[in-house]
């Protein structure tokens, strides 16, 4: 049996991302995927522009090229009649606070080039000042990204589902490989140094670190496929706010939309009774803007909807005594809420991270296990930034715009008004969502900064009158400020 150095499990948007880049620094890795045809999901459709950085770190940039992928040049936000356009942050701020920095002996010629295809232009996107992010079927973006794992020649791939992580029997702390179930229904034993599991959202091995380890989820999200859908604004992604649970669309193709619906609630709405049908039609209907509803109306009469499960996942420390040999990536290791669409951004940058700390230079021996441990410890502290900024924010914003009490539509209304000032208002908080500004200091200045602004907007809308009712709350308010924040943040930065 040949003796990998590392087994990844799982080609979704990280295996494939971290496999290459070992690959490429000259590790032999095997990548088994349970099924390699092109998955048809609602998930990992808009890439922030953290995420394309990374893909150029990895020198795997081209993944969004031929997809017929959609440019994505910041957010329109919809609040009742109202919006305002938040633009992606400016080059000049974005790569000297964050630059590009590629991992080596993995970017190697044009690799870490973005091409021109037909929705793509390199020209536009260079003389732009500001990044873009982008946004494609995720179906095609997998297969471009498993099309570039297995042209590798240092990587074998196998089609078949990971049943067990083997442990050696003489040291049940040390994991040696995987057994894997083949097409044909034959178990088989791979063997290596070092096993990832990048198994994705209903991860089975994250349990492997702590039975303990588990999602919690939060809310649903309906999604639903809109075409030729005319949206306020070209090239952003759209949120509308208002009395209802958020609402997200962004243009995915030429000619398709992706619609997903926030449905507020812990279990999902039921299939059998139109219950998600009503749903739509009460809550979102009114919503939608005008020059959108003759799509949105059309995709509501097909009934053609999918529903998939907001979760969140701190991410535990790794490479403790027992677990020797084993890696989580990705959202095995953790999970937010999709509202902010960070979910690639986080795993792609963990990749990067665990790439360059885990180097052969560094790394000679990936079983030298203390030695490992010391990299994960690393790994653990320095991913922490982007990770609780893009935690912190998506839980965040998801409280305020789904907001059911009081305080909660205080602060959304604030966090509105705060966009409409413009300047540092939006520029901070949009450096923090897309992923280029990851700093946890300045998402705790700018979501304080919302919240004592929506204090002040809440005692000039009561007025002179309505002084005592706005004092009451204005305690609420920031007390709900704390709450639905500090433990978020704490948890990622200290945990
Ligand atoms: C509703 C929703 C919308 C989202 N939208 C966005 C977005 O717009 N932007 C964004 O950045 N993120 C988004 N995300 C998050 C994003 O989809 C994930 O962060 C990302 O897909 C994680 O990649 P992954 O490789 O860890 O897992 P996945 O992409 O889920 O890949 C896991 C892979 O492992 C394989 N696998 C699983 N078990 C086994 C096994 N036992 N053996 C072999 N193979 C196995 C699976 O077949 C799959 O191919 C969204 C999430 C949700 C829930």
């Amino acid at each position: 049996m040949k003796e990998y150095d590392v087994i990844v499990i799982g080609a979704g948007v990280i295996g494939p991302s971290i496999a290459t880049a070992f690959a490429r620094q000259g590790r032999r890795v095997l990548i088994v995927e349970r099924d390699w045809s092109k998955p048809d999901r609602i998930v990992g459709e808009l890439m922030q522009p953290g995420g394309i950085k990374a893909l150029r770190e990895l020198g795997m940039i081209q993944a969004i090229n031929n997809i017929e992928a959609i440019d994505c040049t910041g957010y329109y936000v919809k609040f009742g009649n109202e919006a305002v356009e938040i633009p992606y942050p400016y080059k000049s701020v974005a790569n000297t606070t964050n630059p590009v920095v590629p991992i080596w002996d993995v970017v190697h010629g044009d690799n870490d080039r973005l091409l021109d295809d037909t929705t793509i232009s390199t020209k536009t996107w260079e003389e732009d000042e500001r990044v873009r992010g982008c946004a494609f079927h995720h179906g095609d973006f997998i297969m471009n990204l498993r099309n570039i794992v297995r042209a590798e020649p240092n990587v074998d791939w196998l089609e078949a589902t990971v049943t067990k992580i083997l442990r050696d029997p003489e040291d049940p702390d040390i994991v040696i490989g995987v057994k894997a179930k083949g097409k044909d229904g034959e178990l088989q034993d791979h063997h290596a140094k070092l096993t990832i599991s990048c198994d994705g959202i209903y991860s089975k091995f994250r349990k492997e670190l702590s039975p303990t380890n588990v999602p919690v989820i939060g809310s649903y999200f309906i999604g639903l496929h809109l075409k030729d859908a005319v949206l306020p604004s070209k090239n952003k992604g759209h949120v509308l706010l208002g009395d209802h649970a958020p609402v997200l669309i962004y243009q995915i193709s030429p000619h398709e939309t992706r619609m997903l619906c926030a449905y507020k609630s812990t279990k999902p709405p039921s299939s059998s009774n139109n219950e998600v049908y009503e749903y739509l039609r009460r809550e979102v209907l009114p919503v939608v803007p005008k020059e959108t509803l003759p799509s949105f109306k059309k995709a509501l009469e097909s009934k053609v909807y999918r529903i998939m499960p907001n979760q969140y996942l701190p991410a535990m420390k790794q490479g403790r005594a027992n677990n020797q040999g084993f890696i989580l990536l990705g959202d095995s290791l953790n999970m937010r809420h999709p509202l902010t669409g960070g979910g690639m951004t986080v795993g792609l940058n963990d990749a990067v991270l665990l790439a360059k700390l885990l180097h052969p230079k560094y790394v000679e021996d990936l079983q030298d296990y203390e030695f490992m441990t010391q990299r994960l410890d690393k790994f653990h502290r320095k991913r922490k930034n982007l990770d609780a900024v893009i935690n912190t924010l998506s839980i965040a914003l998801y409280s305020l715009f789904a907001a059911d009490k009081r305080a909660l539509k205080i602060l959304q209304i604030g966090c509105f008004k705060y966009f409409e000032r413009g300047g540092e208002c939006v520029d901070g908080p949009i450096g923090l969502l897309s992923g280029m500004l990851p700093f946890p200091m300045l998402l705790f200045n700018h979501f304080f900064s919302v919240a004592f602004y929506s204090i002040y907007v809440n005692f000039r809308h009561h007025g002179l009158v309505g002084f005592p009712i706005a004092l009451i709350e204005a305690f609420q308010t920031i007390f709900t400020a704390i709450v639905i924040f500090t433990p978020y943040l704490w948890n990622e930065l200290a945990a």
